[in-house]
């Protein structure tokens, strides 16, 4: 189990992308499992896509990694939530309590 903790961005509302470390979304598609969250008690499967970009954060062209959901829609911008990953099972709980 792999536990860590990071901040809904203000569009994760209306895209259902949650941006998660490259690490962490290498590991998911390196299993070959299918990925599935599970957020406020509803299951769902969900996508893990990378994003080439060109922002500031990492100077020159790189790369941003989201898990994508419609399920990720309910969580509030700007809170902070813990994702505990189970890698083996590709299933991924969001705890969205303050
Ligand atoms: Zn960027």
């Amino acid at each position: 189990m792999v536990t860590f903790t990071t901040t809904v961005s203000r569009k994760t509302p209306l895209d259902g992308r949650l941006e998660i470390p490259a690490s962490l979304a290498d590991r998911l598609l390196s299993s070959g499992e299918p990925v599935s969250v599970s957020v406020q008690g509803i299951d769902e499967g969900a996508n893990v896509e990378a994003m080439a970009c060109t922002c500031d954060k990492a100077g020159g062209n790189h790369e941003h990694h989201f898990l994508r959901a419609d399920a990720l829609k309910v969580l509030p911008p700007n809170s902070s939530v813990t994702l505990l990953v189970d890698l083996e099972e590709g299933r991924i709980e969001i705890d969205s309590t303050p």
